[in-house]
């Protein structure tokens, strides 16, 4: 068992199915709506836990129905919640408007997921007992570095997702082990559209880095070894929405368990392929017989 604790942020994903967005100023009727539990933090915490980890969250939901949910819903997975608190604000939502096309367009109220600006009490022991810590950047970054330090303080292992994109404070690298970007938010972070490139850029920062490609894989790149190309199973997407934060909290379990970089980026593949293949973020979590299934 892999000790996991994810200090990350929780959020209701309020989806509108549209033919065509609407412009400024205009009203269209949608085809359907759905309440999704989701934000980052939450959907790796699940994905980890679905994978075989066990796993804690540290966070905030609002003192509303949106919060209840989001709570039940982890802790139907598995996920310990003794942590997440509950706080006199609006619980996180992310307002999304999918079109017949499948772009979409998103708006985030970080809502209760910005009050958590600090560890409390009992969050640095929480995160001294693990393993490993999984960080997001939907929560303020002065409780990302919080968290960070108290990890390398107490040797644990931190896996930091830069996302969504934007610069890091260098006292947050300097506490980071892994960091794992998709293509997108690692050309934002070095200015280089070339994964190898941004992976060389990286590594002057954090001493490994895993660069998600998307259907091509991943990309693993160490100071002291040569980059390792790891492809992804070939699967017809249905939905890809949080195929990277399965790839996360899987690969976290993986690694946890000792298992070498190359069979630990096969494994996390394979449980973000099963995801992709099903709509939903948290919903379409795959569980541990059905990654082993996959990756055999
Ligand atoms: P994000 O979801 O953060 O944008 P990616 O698109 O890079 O990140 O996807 C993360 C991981 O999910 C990839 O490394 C890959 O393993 C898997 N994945 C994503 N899309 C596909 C796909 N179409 N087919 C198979 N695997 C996929």
């Amino acid at each position: 068992m892999t000790d996991i604790v994810v200090l990350g942020s929780t959020n209701m994903d309020l989806v509108a199915y549209v033919e065509k967005p609407p412009e400024r100023g205009e009203t269209v009727t949608g085809r359907e709506f759905r309440t999704i539990p989701g934000g980052k933090g939450a959907n790796q915490a699940i994905a980890a836990a679905h994978a075989g980890g066990t796993v804690s969250m540290i966070g905030a939901v609002g003192n509303d129905a949106f919060g209840a949910r989001l709570r039940s819903t982890l802790d139907r997975s598995g996920v310990d919640t003794d942590h997440l608190r509950t706080v006199e604000a609006p619980s996180g939502t992310a307002h999304i408007v999918v079109d017949d096309e499948g772009g979409n367009a998103i708006v985030v109220v970080p809502g209760a997921n910005g009050t958590v600006d600090h560890l409390a009490p009992g969050d640095e022991g929480l995160i001294a007992s693990a393993d490993t810590l999984l960080l997001q950047l939907e929560i303020p970054t002065a409780a990302v570095v919080a968290g960070a330090r108290a990890a390398r303080a107490h040797g644990v292992r931190t896996i930091l997702t830069p996302a969504p994109a934007r610069p890091l404070p260098p006292e947050l690298l300097a506490a980071t082990d892994l960091l794992i970007p998709n293509e997108h938010e690692a050309a934002v972070l070095t200015g280089r559209t070339d994964p190898r490139e941004a992976a060389r850029v990286l590594l002057d920062s954090v001493p490994e880095v895993v660069i998600t490609l998307g259907a091509a894989g991943s990309l693993y790149a160490a100071r002291d070894a040569q980059p390792l190309t790891v492809p992804a199973p070939r699967v017809t997407p249905v939905d890809s929405t949080g195929a990277g934060d399965t790839f996360v909290g899987a690969l976290a379990v993986a690694l946890g368990e000792h298992r070498p970089m190359r069979e630990a980026l096969a494994w996390a593949a394979a449980a973000a392929a099963l995801s992709v293949r099903r709509t939903g973020a948290s919903a379409s979590m795959p569980c541990r017989s059905e990654i082993e299934t996959q990756y055999a």
